[in-house]
């Protein structure tokens, strides 16, 4: 009495790998996506010759998801440092992280960014969540970020200067409100990993995962508007069995269907479930006629100003992401004020940043992405929540694990394991 085994709705990273683990256990599978091309908030676009991601963003190769599912070799992974450059009251101070980057020793050691005290309680907490079992870091009371890196003995100046700016990009948020149980995770995946971008861009991801699917199973340009669990689909239509979709093209019925959208959209589709609130981002890309200098590592203000949370030059990591040799530059900002920057004072600033006239660097575009990350606000909970609904309905998505790549796939995993166990491989 159904059309298909399962129908997964969203065909971002935790749709991908969901309709990947269940076409492989031999199940009739149909992904929907209501986009032109898979990827969710990973796609991308080109402009002017240049490679622009739905906002700046990298792949952490520490990623369990990432080692497991994606082939690093075919993604051709550009490096950025392990460290970050932060301009203080003009000065630009280089701290990076020595194991990688032996030579960058000194430089460390030696910025007067940081006093002593503060230098060795960041690399004590470095170590620390660096080293330590994930068990026992989600087992530590829980409590903000900010909370958490002072009672490690983080003073102001590592807190405003280095970590806050350093931090905020990542968390989609200034104040240090996250979760520290989340903050331990970030900074483990930074302590084991390396971060980069395909050389074809993020959105490689995205197409690597759906080019292993069989033909026919995802279908691009199809908005879901509604979807009802295997009850309140068989009251409306005469008994018939299973879950149903109904979409821009018509109606689909499955033993069960899969939620993978947004978080927000997810909310609409499934009102029983909650879902959290979520973090702007926006990222301002520019053009400069010639690199500014800086070299593949990314750039923050270690000041009292929070307009920009970091820049980087992406070129001088993945010269790919521009097809003239320009250098296209990527600033990230947090909050929904951002959205409305006044670009031409943004360049000013960056001038400032960098140290380097900007007067001559084109703006190409600026993402704002509304909804771009969960927020993960203490208390967290479960890290893993609940994906079968009951009544064939299954969710997926960042929301329901961390906000991140490692998130989104660990989430579309666990939900294809939760179909598999309801109704069964083929
Ligand atoms: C600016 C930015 C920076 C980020 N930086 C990082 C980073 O550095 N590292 C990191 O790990 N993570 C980062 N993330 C987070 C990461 O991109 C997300 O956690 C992850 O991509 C979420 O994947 P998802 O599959 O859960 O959801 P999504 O990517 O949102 O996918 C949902 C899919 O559902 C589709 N859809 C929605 N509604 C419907 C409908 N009604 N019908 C059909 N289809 C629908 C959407 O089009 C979309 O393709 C960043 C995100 C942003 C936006």
């Amino acid at each position: 009495m159904t059309d298909h085994d399962v129908v997964i709705v969203g065909a971002g990273l935790a749709g991908l790998v969901a309709a990947l683990d269940l076409t492989r256990a031999g199940l009739d599978v149909r992904l929907l996506e209501r986009a032109a091309e898979p990827g969710g908030r990973v796609a991308g676009e080109i402009v002017d010759g240049f490679v622009v991601d739905r906002g700046f963003q990298v792949l952490n190769t520490s990623y369990p998801q990432v080692r497991r599912r994606l082939d690093l070799t075919a993604l051709d992974l550009r490096q950025f440092v392990s460290g970050a450059l932060v301009r203080r009251d003009g000065r630009l101070h280089r701290l990076v992280d020595p194991r990688r980057h032996p030579g960058g020793l000194v430089s460390t050691l030696a910025s007067g960014l940081l006093p002593w005290r503060d230098k060795l309680a960041l690399a004590r907490y470095a170590a620390r969540a660096g080293y330590r079992p994930v068990a026992e870091l989600l087992a530590e009371p829980e409590t903000t970020a900010a909370q958490a890196l002072r009672r490690r003995g983080i003073g102001d100046a590592g807190i405003e200067r280095f970590l806050r700016p350093f931090l905020s990009g990542v968390l989609g948020e200034d104040e240090l409100e996250t979760s520290s149980r989340y903050v331990d995770l970030v900074w483990r995946s930074f302590a084991r990993g390396r971060v980069g971008v395909p050389a074809a861009g993020m959105s490689a991801i995205p197409r690597q995962l759906a080019a292993r699917l069989p033909d026919g199973v995802l279908m691009c340009g199809v908005d879901v508007h509604r979807v009802d669990g295997a009850d309140a689909s068989k009251a409306g239509t005469n008994g018939s069995d299973g879950a149903q979709v109904q979409h821009s093209g018509g109606r689909l019925r499955a033993r069960a269907v899969v939620v993978a959208t947004d978080p927000r959209t997810a909310g609409r589709l499934l009102p029983t479930l909650a879902v959290p609130p979520m973090r702007p981002l926006t990222t301002v890309y520019h053009a400069a006629p010639e690199p500014p200098g800086t070299g593949p590592i990314l750039l923050l203000e270690g000041g009292d100003d929070r307009l920009v949370a970091n820049s980087v030059v992406l070129t001088d990591a993945a010269p790919e992401y521009s097809r003239d040799g320009r250098a296209l530059v990527a600033t990230s900002l947090v909050g929904a004020a951002a959205a409305d920057v006044d670009e031409a004072a943004l360049r000013r600033r960056l001038a400032r940043l960098y140290g380097t006239p900007t007067d001559r660097w084109a703006h190409v575009r600026t993402v704002h992405v509304p909804d771009a990350l969960p927020a993960a606000q203490p208390p967290l909970g479960d890290l893993r929540r609940p994906d079968d609904l009951g009544d064939g309905l299954f969710v997926a998505g960042d929301h329901r694990d961390t906000p991140s790549i490692q998130g989104a796939m660990a989430s579309g995993t666990r939900a294809a394991r939760a179909v598999l166990q309801a109704i069964g491989p083929a």
